[in-house]
């Protein structure tokens, strides 16, 4: 099954569980709007590169569309509009007022100059501005875009409109009204939402526990240093250069010492070095964190997977067979859309701030972000429970999907779209 497929299934399951109509799911299933743009850009080797830019608009009943823009070299368009999907169910569900909505272009930006890069930012923009806007469509960082780009793309939505319209791109750099949050809320939220369920099904909660994670990028990062200063116990560590594992735990400030100044893991100085980066899927550990790509945990490779509770920090990590699977065997997978929330939800309070031209210090906007993410994870837990008690056997997925997709169903009713 495609990604897409993997999401669609998911939500066809939402709707079951939670009885929504027909007529709903024919609407939630679909974007609402798809956007292929041209982007010609003149390379600094004189060359004219025409890149193909998408925008995904999937639904806006509750809200501006909103998500991030991705660089990567395999992305495509049906990846992109389940992003989008994922993107309506995640900001529902944290009860902020957005829709859902992604955006990218098929491109490795690792083998683009800066300048050519800034250029394909711009590019972007020019061709996409019609369907941008701070009312509109909000988009943010994913893979492959960073703080830096959306201060392009920013800075040329702003010459476009002729004034400085900071809220039309959150995750910017803190001189541009960006929150210094931001750069962590998406592990500090996975931290947070990993603590808050080991205190639920692990005996004496997060302390002591041992964790792995795969995939040391942004969400990897701030998820292991996070939980690291909570007391966990991080035994593993991946990226595409390989595993890095010490039963023992490793030291989280080091090992992103070392990643972000060598880019690679496998550099850290201690440990046992694995060449294989989903050799951290399968240590020993309480809490697994699949926070690299989608489609990680699947049928081929889910019985070998050893945590008692998976936090899906990446977008789509776990098939819904292999999830089935792990919840025949009573582990606890904590859905993308509610485990990774974090980032978009200060994305959220980037934005409130931005359209007020208020400012919030890092303390106070952190205080926030976690009361936002702890109420998401605790109202899922109690829905999870309620299910439960009907003794048959559900998941946490099952849970976020239907209080996910009954906030937008309520809000298509409210506007008489059903
Ligand atoms: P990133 O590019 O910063 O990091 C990805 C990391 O994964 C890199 O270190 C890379 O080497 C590693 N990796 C890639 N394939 C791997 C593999 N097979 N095994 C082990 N490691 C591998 O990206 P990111 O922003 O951290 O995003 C990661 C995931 O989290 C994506 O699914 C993204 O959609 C999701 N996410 C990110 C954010 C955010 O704010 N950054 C928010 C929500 C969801």
């Amino acid at each position: 099954m495609s990604f897409l497929n993997n999401v669609l299934s998911n939500v066809r399951r939402g709707c079951d569980v939670g009885g929504f109509p027909e007529e709903f799911f024919a609407l939630i299933s679909k974007p609402e709007r798809i956007v292929i743009a041209k982007i010609p850009v003149r390379l600094s080797n004189g060359k004219l590169e025409v890149f193909q830019g998408y925008r995904i608009q999937h639904n806006s009943a509750l809200g501006p569309y909103k998500g991030g823009i991705r660089f990567h070299p395999e992305l495509t368009l049906e990846d992109d509009i389940a992003l989008a999907t994922l993107m309506t169910l995640k900001n529902s569900l944290a009860g902020i007022p957005y829709g859902g909505a992604k955006g990218g272009v098929g491109v490795n930006p690792k083998e683009l100059t800066q300048k050519d890069l800034e250029a394909l930012c711009r590019g972007y923009v020019r061709s996409l501005r019609v369907v941008l806007g701070e009312y509109l469509d909000i988009p943010a960082p994913d893979v492959g875009t960073t703080s830096q780009t959306m201060a392009w793309m920013m800075d040329e939505y702003s010459k476009i409109v002729g004034y400085n319209v900071p809220a039309v791109f959150t995750a910017k750099p803190p001189i541009l009204h960006g929150n210094p949050v931001r750069e962590y809320a998406t592990g500090f939220g996975c931290a947070v939402i990993s603590k808050e369920i080991a205190e639920r099904v692990l005996l004496g909660g997060i302390e002591g526990k041992k964790v792995s994670i795969q995939g040391f990028g942004n969400t990897g990062q701030w998820h292991a240093y996070f939980l690291f200063k909570m007391g966990a116990k991080v035994v593993a560590i991946s990226d595409t250069s390989g595993t890095v594992y010490d039963p023992e735990g490793l030291d989280i400030e080091l090992a992103m010492k070392v990643k972000n100044t060598t880019g690679k893991v496998v550099n850290y100085p201690k440990g046992e070095k694995i060449s294989d980066p989903q050799a951290a899927l399968y240590v020993d550990a309480d809490i697994l964190g699949p926070d690299a790509m989608e489609r990680q945990i699947t049928l081929e490779n889910v019985g070998k997977i050893r945590a008692k509770i998976v936090v899906e920090g990446a977008n789509g990590p776990t098939t819904p067979e292999a999830e089935l699977e792990l919840s025949r065997r009573g582990v606890i997978v904590i859905p993308d859309f509610l485990a990774n929330a974090g980032g978009v939800i200060m994305s959220y309070l980037e934005w409130v701030e931005n359209l007020q031209w208020y400012i919030w210090d890092e303390d106070e906007t952190r205080a926030k972000l976690e009361k936002i993410i702890r109420n998401n994870l605790s109202k899922t837990y109690k829905k999870f429970e309620e299910l439960q008690s009907s003794g048959k056997a559900f998941t946490m997925r099952d849970a976020a999907l239907v209080l996910s997709l009954q906030r937008i169903y309520e809000a298509m009713r409210a506007r008489g779209w059903l």
